[in-house]
């Protein structure tokens, strides 16, 4: 496998005011921290990985979490001047932070984008206070809207997530919430399923029966209204979850879906690197106090690296590749796996995908249909056996 002139950074921050009921990332709940000690354990996972990527053009940075709006913004900027120190960067560099729209955040927008952050991507997830409620969010769609102008204000290029199929929810009622969110959207949108994840606390309150997901038929109704009408809008869906419109998606992600090379660093970090035409997967601890007891111990946090298989290398390849509308180009199957589609995917599952038409191929490319993408894991299934 080849690199390609992606190469993305990532940097977790792994704390957050509250754990919202829904969430199964690795963020986490803390009175205090000593945040010189975790900037200096960033910087040292940093270093870490730029000496054996020295050279990488860097296209992407992307301060996720958790809530990386309640890192301070010397701590970002600290981040910021250590990367372009460790590596030479993209001139048009994506840099995004995660931010919770609430006005105590928000205020923090200015100093963010002064410390070099261009992109920002707000958790805004409904527009309706009863659900904000029953998401178990910090702030109401009032502070919201307010968060959002500030952003916009501030930022060249900022996102906003939606949550959508929340218990009672009609297609009528989410169709009103969708024109709301357009009327305040900019160039780009994630629209997200609401999804029970084991070991959550909705995980539970589902099983006790607390509250019920809409059933089936009216999820698959609220998917279509998404796309349909987010693309009348000039917002067509790119990815599964994501719109945007035509050169304004997120760059950061795309080299994910790419299967890409990127830094991951922070706790519970992963990350992807081509060394030596290996193809490396790294992973940092992922228990905040660990990780950074690692990362001063042994001037990094990484707990486990590991060489894919080949076989590992294709899963992951369509796993991520099959989420974007685009596809995979014929190109990058080549340069991740060194053979052709047809000759390494079996025949008889491709065609029969096809033919049922949840997959398309041509000269240039392997895609997911929009009914494929609806229902990737069956798709990734028969096509992997
Ligand atoms: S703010 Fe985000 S990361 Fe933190 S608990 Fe809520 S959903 Fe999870």
């Amino acid at each position: 496998m080849s690199a390609t002139a992606e190469f993305a950074i990532y940097v977790h921050w792994p704390f957050c005011k509250s754990k919202c009921p829904y969430c199964d990332f690795n963020s986490h709940v803390r009175a205090a921290i000593d945040e010189d000690r975790w900037r200096q354990a960033l910087l040292a996972d940093l270093d870490h990985y730029a000496a054996e990527t020295t050279g990488r053009a860097v296209t992407s940075i992307f301060f996720g979490g958790g809530t990386p709006s309640l890192m301070s913004a010397p701590t970002v900027a600290a981040v910021l001047d250590r990367i372009a120190k460790r590596w030479p960067l993209d001139p048009a560099v994506e840099i995004t932070l995660e931010a919770n729209p609430t006005s105590v955040e928000a205020e923090r927008f200015r100093d963010f984008r002064a410390a070099g952050v261009n992109r920002a991507s707000l958790g805004v997830q409904a527009l309706d206070d009863a659900a904000l409620k029953f998401l178990g969010r910090a702030h109401d769609s009032r502070e919201a809207l307010a968060a959002l102008d500030v952003a916009r204000r501030h930022f060249e290029r900022f996102s906003f997530d939606l949550i959508y199929a929340r218990p009672g929810q009609t297609v009528a009622g989410w169709e009103a919430e969708l024109e709301r969110a357009l009327a305040l959207a900019g160039e780009h949108l994630s629209v997200y399923q609401l999804t029970i994840e084991p070991g959550t606390a909705f995980a539970a309150a589902h099983a006790r029966g607390d509250f019920a997901l809409p059933d089936e038929e009216t999820q698959a109704q609220l998917y279509e209204t998404t796309q349909a009408r987010l693309a009348a809008a000039g917002l067509p869906a790119y990815e599964i979850s994501n719109h945007a419109q035509p050169g304004a998606e997120c760059r950061h992600n795309l080299a994910y879906w790419h299967s890409a090379d990127y830094v991951g660093v922070g706790p519970g970090a992963h990350g992807r690197l081509t060394l030596d035409g290996r193809r490396i997967a790294t992973r940092q601890f992922r228990a905040p106090e660990t990780w950074l007891a690692a990362a001063e111990r042994q001037g990094h946090g990484s707990e486990e690296r590991v060489v894919l298989t080949l076989q590992e290398r294709l899963e992951e390849l369509l796993m991520m590749g099959l989420r974007l509308a685009e596809g995979i180009t014929r190109d990058r199957f080549r340069a991740a796996i060194a053979g052709e589609i047809e000759s390494v995917l079996e025949e008889h599952s491709l065609t029969s995908l096809i033919v049922a038409g949840f997959l398309s191929l041509d000269e240039e490319r392997l895609a997911a249909t929009a009914a494929g993408r609806q229902r990737l894991n069956a798709v990734l299934t028969a096509l992997l056996g």
